[in-house]
C-alpha cells in the first residue's frame, strides 16, 4: 500500500480558484510524493466530520479550500489540535485569508500553505463555537455572501455596505454588554460586533487596531437609530478610523456577555446561527496555527 502523507485537503467542491481542484492536486503532488488525504464536501457544514477523519488518519497539515464559512468550520474543528491550517481562498468572501496576506492566487496560496511561516493565532469563541474573523448580532448575516452581484461589479466594495444597509433593522433594541465582568454598555443598540481581525467586511476596517495574536477581542456596539446614521457610520468606517464615529463605541476584552431584550439572530464569520437572548464570547489565545506569508 502507498505511504500516506500528513497533508490533507478538505475542499468545498462548489468553490472556485485558479484552475480548480485538478490544479491544486497537481501543485501539491509536485512536492508531496506520498498519497494525499483528500475529502470534498458539498457544503461547509459537512467539513468538520471530514477534518476529524483526516486527523484520525494522521493529517498534520490541513489545506482548506473555500471561503470564510469553510475556514470557520475548519478552525472550530482544528482549535487546540496542533495541526496547521493552510488556507486556499476559493470563496466569495475570504476575509481571514485577506487579513493574513494570503492572496487569491492558487499557486501562491499553495506555496504559502507548504512553506509559509507557522503563526499561532487567536480565535474568538461565541456560544461554544470558534470564529476567525468576526461575530455579532444585528448585522446582516448575508452582508457578504449575498451582495448583489451586479452592484458588486459596478460599485466594488461599497456594494457590500449598501446591501447590508438595506437589511439593517431600523428599530434598535435594549441591549446590555458586560466586558470582563463590568457593565460597558447599556442602551439601545442596533448592532454588536466582536472582531478578531481588523477588516471584517468588503474593505471596511471595522476595528483599526485589531490583531489576531494579542490575546484580545475587539468589541463594538453601534447605537445608530436609522439608515442615514448607519450610512454615516459605515462611511466613516470605510474612510477613516472606526472609533471616531459618534455612533460606534469600541473597546477590547477577554470575555463579553451580551443580553438582548428581544430574541436576536447572531452570526459568525458571515454565517447565520440561531436566535438568542444572550451571547457569551471570549478570546482563545493561540488556538490555531496557520501558515502565513
Ligand atoms: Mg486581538
Amino acid at each position: 500500500m502507498a505511504k500516506r502523507s500528513d497533508v490533507a485537503v478538505i475542499a468545498h467542491e462548489r468553490k472556485v480558484l485558479g484552475g480548480g481542484l485538478d490544479e491544486l492536486r497537481k501543485l501539491l503532488t509536485d512536492e508531496i510524493h506520498d498519497e494525499l488525504i483528500w475529502y470534498q464536501v458539498p457544503k461547509s457544514k459537512k467539513a468538520p466530520k471530514k477534518i476529524r477523519k483526516a486527523l484520525d488518519q494522521g493529517a498534520k497539515r490541513i489545506f482548506v479550500w473555500g471561503g470564510d464559512g469553510m475556514v470557520q468550520r475548519a478552525v472550530d474543528t482544528l482549535a487546540g489540535t496542533g495541526a496547521t491550517l493552510s488556507i486556499l481562498p476559493a470563496g466569495t468572501a475570504n476575509l481571514f485569508a485577506t487579513n493574513l496576506g494570503i492572496p487569491e492566487d492558487l499557486a501562491e496560496a499553495v506555496r504559502i500553505g507548504l512553506h509559509g511561516t507557522e503563526r499561532k493565532l487567536d480565535l474568538g469563541r461565541i456560544n461554544g463555537e470558534h470564529f476567525a474573523v468576526m461575530a455579532g448580532a444585528g448585522f446582516d448575516g448575508h452582508l457578504i455572501s449575498e451582495a448583489d452581484r451586479g452592484a458588486k461589479d459596478q460599485m466594488g466594495k461599497l456594494a457590500y455596505v449598501w446591501t447590508g444597509l438595506r437589511h439593517i433593522q431600523d428599530d434598535p433594541a435594549p441591549t446590555k454588554i458586560t466586558v470582563d465582568g463590568n457593565t460597558w454598555f447599556e442602551g439601545e443598540a442596533s448592532c454588536v460586533l466582536f472582531g478578531n481581525v481588523s477588516t471584517i467586511t468588503g474593505g471596511i476596517k471595522a476595528f483599526d487596531d485589531a490583531k489576531p495574536d494579542d490575546g484580545w477581542l475587539e468589541v463594538g456596539v453601534a447605537t445608530s437609530q436609522n439608515a442615514i446614521e448607519w450610512a454615516r457610520t459605515l462611511g466613516r468606517m470605510a474612510l477613516g478610523r472606526s472609533d471616531r464615529s459618534p455612533f460606534v463605541q469600541i473597546t477590547r476584552a477577554k470575555r463579553i456577555e451580551v443580553k438582548f431584550a428581544e430574541p436576536t439572530l447572531y452570526e459568525l464569520d458571515g454565517g447565520d446561527r440561531s436566535t438568542v437572548r444572550k451571547l457569551k464570547a471570549k478570546v482563545v489565545p493561540g488556538a490555531i496555527t496557520v501558515r502565513v506569508p
